[in-house]
């Protein structure tokens, strides 16, 4: 395949040109024009896949639905988004609840399956998380990090949890090390810990944040905890919800200016109701209210993850920030994430020999085309 009139966008450069795709690997990058048989991509962009490292669910899907088939669901919906791969977030469940759906989710993870985005494993967001900062996760069902714990929820999802959200300050750095030895990448949130307590657990070896800003204490001079720590060191990379409804886009601003584009990557944390009309849903056992982008809990108004989906967020970023390149944009949808999750060599940026998992987008920076692994799975109308 062949995809030709193009703004292409590289790690580090962007040129006009072709680019060619043999099976589902990119064979040539290419300035310039073709006489070949080709796609004409009218100077639309190139880019590559977007990778959500923590989304919950959307269009009725969620990991708490428990079934192969929605599992399967949601890979196929999520492309319309311009995601080529994923890490299905978890919310608290009970530790019974939990292997169940770990257990099916382990039947999906072990059928490579390659007809929609592909799910790259679990991000556990519950619930070795804080009482003090636990946002819409169930009070009752949330425990101090416990290894016996997720040996067991490891074991019964197949060795496919990815990403594990968790408070350090409730734990004596024990909890950390033994996920960056069993290569789970420890994620700093949900918790109200101080500025000071951060650093055992960073010496460690942690360097990811669960949805910085949210989850946490904001900015203060008189008491700095988590936000402050995610913001001073440059090495940090920090998941931001960037819909507009859980930052401040000013604060995007902000966040840009201190961390720089090498230390964000973007996500939705959207849930189940994610790409379906407004209305009442669940999540996990709570009850929640859509309203266009937002998702809050019925009870108390807490936002409860979000309902915006990954293009959407793109576009927030990059109105919010004055003059954002695209090679810029890229490090934050893509290539951060690819080189933390350990899979850069393989995927997250446009080079040759890299498989082909792709998004297209217009100048609006709406989705046209999404390519994963070579095959063109969405296209828009
Ligand atoms: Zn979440």
């Amino acid at each position: 395949m062949i995809l030709k009139n193009a703004k292409i966008v590289l790690e580090n450069n962007i040129i006009i040109g072709w680019l060619e795709i043999e099976n589902n690997i990119i064979k040539s990058i290419n300035e310039g024009s073709t006489d070949l048989d080709g796609i004409n991509l009218n100077e639309n962009w190139i880019l590559p896949g977007f990778i959500d490292c923590h989304v919950h669910g959307g269009y009725g899907v969620d990991f708490e639905t428990g079934s192969l088939e929605s599992y399967k669901l949601f890979s196929n919906k999520v492309v319309r988004e311009g995601i080529t791969s994923y890490v299905q977030g978890s919310v608290t469940n009970s530790l019974e609840s939990n292997l169940m759906f770990m257990s099916e989710f382990k039947k999906f993870m072990n059928l490579n399956y390659k007809d929609g985005a592909k799910c790259l494993g679990i991000h556990l967001e519950g619930p070795f998380i804080s009482p003090d900062k636990k946002g819409a996760h169930e009070l009752s069902l949330l425990e101090k990090p416990n290894i016996q714990t997720l040996q067991k929820l490891i074991e019964a999802s197949g060795n496919n949890i990815k990403i594990v959200t968790y408070a350090p300050d409730l734990q004596d750095g024990s909890f950390t090390k033994y996920m960056l030895e069993n290569n789970i990448i420890p994620s700093v949130g949900h918790t109200n810990i101080s500025f000071s307590d951060c650093e055992r657990d960073y010496e460690i070896g942690f360097r990811h944040i669960t949805h910085l800003f949210n989850g946490m204490s904001g900015v203060s001079q008189y008491e700095p905890g988590l936000a402050m720590f995610s913001l001073y060191k440059d090495d940090i990379l920090c998941e931001v919800i960037s819909d507009g409804i859980h930052i401040n886009p000013d604060t995007l601003k902000f966040i840009y200016k201190v961390k720089g584009p090498n230390s964000i990557c973007i996500i939705t944390d959207a849930m189940n109701a994610k790409g379906l009309d407004d209305g009442e849903y669940k999540l996990g056992n709570l009850e929640v209210i859509k309203k266009g982008m937002k998702v809050s809990l019925k009870s108390s108004g807490v936002l409860a993850g979000a309902g915006a989906t990954y293009d959407h967020n793109v576009r927030t970023f990059y109105s919010a920030i004055d003059n954002l390149s695209m090679t810029n944009l890229i490090k934050m949808t893509s290539i951060n994430i690819a080189k933390q999750l350990n899979i850069f060599d393989k995927t997250g940026s446009i080079e040759v020999n890299k498989i082909a998992d792709l998004v297209i987008l217009d100048q609006n920076l709406n989705v046209k085309k999404t390519i994963v692994e070579g095959k063109i799975l969405y296209e828009s109308k």
